[in-house]
């Protein structure tokens, strides 16, 4: 065994060891939470290059979550240097988005189509039904669920197993159809679009999938129990059995997708697909006290359809968990905060170790009210919200325009913003008339003179909007960074002079996102940058002439990536902030861990979900199993302390209720929370706010908060320390900090590098003592 074999094998158990050294051919590793599977994904990718020299390039790694692709990314960097530039590790969705602008042509795209999202698929069904007459027949809503339903089973509308005399069916159908019609012609794909449109390319063009079989000799996947049928198409497209090496672990009980089409029987008959796959079980949990894992392991049992597993661990029992019964949610907030400062300060754990996960986003409003006025620092995981402001989305339909003015969707969300004097009936006629002449809005407004029924007025404005697309399309063909192209973008469509004229809080905070918007331009021109230089400095190994072995994305221009880039973040994607507590949903949980975990709303009707409770048996069904398995993700990502919390009653969703607490509750043996029998929680009173409080639990004097030992986030005042300080950048060379905003490697700097390149706002993990 030489060193590099070794120091990858040496602190792995002997089934995690037959994993990483597993010959080849399929494997499934199959175990619970927290017994190392993730790490088994990244040894073995890492033994893989270094001992049996594996290209990089030939591994293809999927996750979940854009932010589990990065942390895999960043521990493979530490274990094979510059190497591991070469790997594809990314989501699903990444991978997928990358193959298929190779190979756009071949799907009637261009390579610069923009991707959909939620937003607006919804206008485009809804502009589908118009055109159909079908306005009045169905919400678009309940379609739009339908259509990405039949995309996460690999199905196109002529795929679709309607049963005769199934009239709503049809009708979907029907709409499904027009809407892809409507996408295509807008050079647009959705989220569905990137999986299905590849499998059924491949399908199809074997020839063309014979190219990435030729590339692609590693696939392996985390977080398999979460794959849709359209996944795990592509998958054995790519790994076909019964031979290929395709490795896949994952946990039946952590299956939490089943509602977007993730099928728990993937894993259960992976052997079966794969006849002849080796199977591995691990059964040590490195991360949970054993308190933890107990209550987790009597909450999963009750499921009937599982494989058994009871996953031991030699950490010590811990300290019990702790339950937290509260008036109401307001003071579970109150509460959580409390603790967490409490933690703090005598526990010795970092705010950034910590996390408050509830079931519903909802949820969230009341915990961060009280923490903000605990003062406890936090970042809310919700991925999307940045890019779902208004002003945000805004400015990204432009930037999409730029690259792709056919998208209509983008078209019609900007064509009077900033206003412009454009009114709706003046757009109606406008679309009526492009329906009409089956040509993209863009191509209509080229000459709006020919449009019916428009006075001059509308004509000019038209023509002068039409002018401002054509400019900024123009701009974005010469441009090679995206931070010049959004830059260009702001100042053309004056987005951020109109908020600021506005004088309001409110917009100037919106332009402060605009801001912020250019910002994240800024920085992922500089990860572009600082990846292309790793790439050309490591040796090139030598490549069979056959293989195309080029970075997925390397000819993606710039704009095109950075659009693809926030398109693709997820739900669950937003950086655990450094020094702060991370709140998320249960769903976004999933592979974290931290050492101390709060799980609020533990009551029938929050957490299981109402959807679960309802029907004839909910105890058997599989939503409440979902529930169940959703609850086990909780507290499986605890590694010391476990702090579970009810409301007697809680506002929600504008209503007042009063629930019973959580069925998960009453599986957790008393002793696990430091209590007996009688203490547990009896379902609210009648008239809650005045029943008295059980104290049975360790607390003082109800609800306040202390502001005492109130914390400023570990990022406040520390941003002057280093102005002034010399630096240097690969790209820019020497300057001097001028301003820092956050401190740590990802914190912003500004810097004055003096002469030509002057100011610039870089990420601190990008420069060097100079
Ligand atoms: P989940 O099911 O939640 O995704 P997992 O099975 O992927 O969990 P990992 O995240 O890989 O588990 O590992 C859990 C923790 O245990 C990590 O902190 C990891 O570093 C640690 N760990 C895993 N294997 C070992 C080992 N052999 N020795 C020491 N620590 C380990
Ligand atoms: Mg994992």
């Amino acid at each position: 065994m030489n060193a590099h074999e070794s120091a990858l094998l040496e602190d792995l158990n002997d089934p995690q060891r037959e994993a990483v050294l597993h010959h080849g051919g399929p494997l499934l590793v199959l175990s619970g939470a927290g017994s190392g599977k993730t790490r088994v994904i990244t040894r073995r990718v890492a033994y893989l290059v270094k001992v049996h020299e594996v290209f990089p390039w030939r591994i293809l790694a999927v996750t979940f979550t854009n932010k589990a692709a990065r942390e895999m990314r960043e521990r493979l960097v530490q274990l094979l240097g510059r190497q591991a530039n070469d790997l594809v590790v990314s989501t699903f969705h990444s991978s997928a988005a990358m193959i298929l602008r190779r190979e756009a042509e071949h799907v009637g795209l261009t390579r610069s189509f923009v991707i959909y999202d939620d937003g607006d698929q919804l206008n485009v069904v809804k502009r589908a039904m118009r055109e159909a007459g079908l306005e009045q027949s169905m919400q678009p809503r309940e379609i739009l669920s339908r259509i990405d339903q039949e995309k996460n089973q690999a199905r196109l509308p002529e795929d679709m197993e309607v049963e005769p005399g199934d009239e709503r069916g049809l009708l979907v159908q029907r709409i499904y159809h027009a809407y892809q019609e409507r996408l295509r012609a807008a050079n647009a794909v959705d989220f569905g679009d990137l999986l299905l449109l590849l499998v059924t390319l491949f399908r199809k063009r074997p020839e063309v999938l014979e190219n990435y079989r030729r590339r692609f000799h590693h696939v392996l996947v985390d977080e398999f129990q979460d794959t849709n049928p359209v996944q795990y198409a592509l998958l054995k497209q790519l790994a076909p059995p019964p031979s290929a090496n395709l490795v896949v672990v994952g946990d039946d009980d952590q299956s939490i997708y089943r509602w977007r089409g993730a099928d728990v029987d993937n894993i259960l008959n992976f052997p079966r697909e794969y006849p002849g796959a080796k199977v591995v079980k691990l059964e040590q949990n490195y991360r949970s006290d054993r308190n933890i894992l107990d209550a987790a392991y009597e909450v999963i049992r009750k499921n009937t359809r599982r494989m058994e597993k009871k996953l031991w661990s030699d950490r010590p029992a811990g300290q019990t968990l702790q339950l937290m019964l509260n008036r109401d949610e307001r003071m579970e907030a109150q509460e959580v905060a409390r603790q967490i400062l409490a933690l703090q300060r005598e526990g010795f754990i970092k705010f950034s170790s910590m996390a408050v996960f509830y079931r519903v986003n909802a949820q969230s409003r009341v915990l961060e009210e009280a923490l903000r006025l605990a003062r406890v620092p936090y970042t809310l995981v919700s991925g999307r919200s940045f890019y779902d402001r208004a002003e945000v989305r805004d400015a990204s339909a432009y930037l999409r325009l730029m690259v792709n003015p056919r998208s209509d969707a983008d078209l019609l969300r900007i064509i009077n913003t900033p206003a412009r004097g454009i009114g709706d009936t003046t757009v109606e006629r406008v679309v009526d008339h492009a329906n009409t002449r089956n040509q993209s809005l863009y191509e209509v407004l080229a000459e709006p003179g020919l449009i019916p029924a428009l006075n001059t007025t509308a004509v000019k404005r038209l023509r002068t909007f039409h002018g401002l697309l054509e400019s900024l399309h123009r701009y974005a063909q010469g441009t090679t960074d995206a931070a010049s192209a959004v830059d260009e973008m702001l100042r053309e469509t004056k987005l951020v002079e109109t908020l600021v004229a506005e004088g309001s809080d409110e917009s100037t905070t919106r332009a402060e996102n605009l801001r912020e918007f250019l910002g994240a331009a800024q920085e992922f021109d500089l990860n572009r940058a600082a990846a292309a230089v790793a790439a050309a400095s490591g040796p090139r190994v030598e490549v069979p002439p056959e293989v195309d072995a080029a970075p997925l994305s390397a000819d993606t221009p710039p704009l095109q990536a950075f659009l693809e880039q926030i398109s693709l973040v997820g739900d669950a994607d937003a950086e655990v902030g450094e020094g702060r507590v991370a709140l998320m949903t249960l769903h976004a949980a999933k592979g974290l861990e931290f050492d101390a975990v709060f799980l609020t709303g533990l009551e029938d009707g929050v957490f299981p979900h109402s959807r679960a409770l309802k029907g004839e048996d909910p105890d058997n069904g599989e939503e409440m199993a979902e529930e169940r398995r959703l609850c086990y993700v909780g507290f499986t990502r605890a590694r010391k302390r476990l702090f579970v919390s009810l409301a007697q009653c809680r506002s929600l969703f504008g209503e007042l209720r009063y629930n019973p607490p959580s069925r998960f509750l009453r599986d957790v043996p008393p002793k696990l929370f430091g209590i007996s029998e009688q203490d547990i929680p009896e379902p609210p009173r009648p008239a809650p706010m005045a029943a008295p409080r059980k104290r049975t639990w360790d607390e003082d004097d109800g609800p306040r908060i202390d502001r005492s030992y109130s914390q400023t986030s570990d990022m406040d005042g520390v941003s002057g320390d280093v102005r002034g300080m010399r630096v240097r950048h690969e790209q820019f060379g020497v300057g001097r900090i001028v301003a820092a905003d956050g401190t740590g490697p990802n914190a912003k700097v500004t810097v004055e590098f003096g002469g030509a390149v002057g100011l610039k706002r870089v990420i601190a993990r990008f420069l060097m003592p100079g």
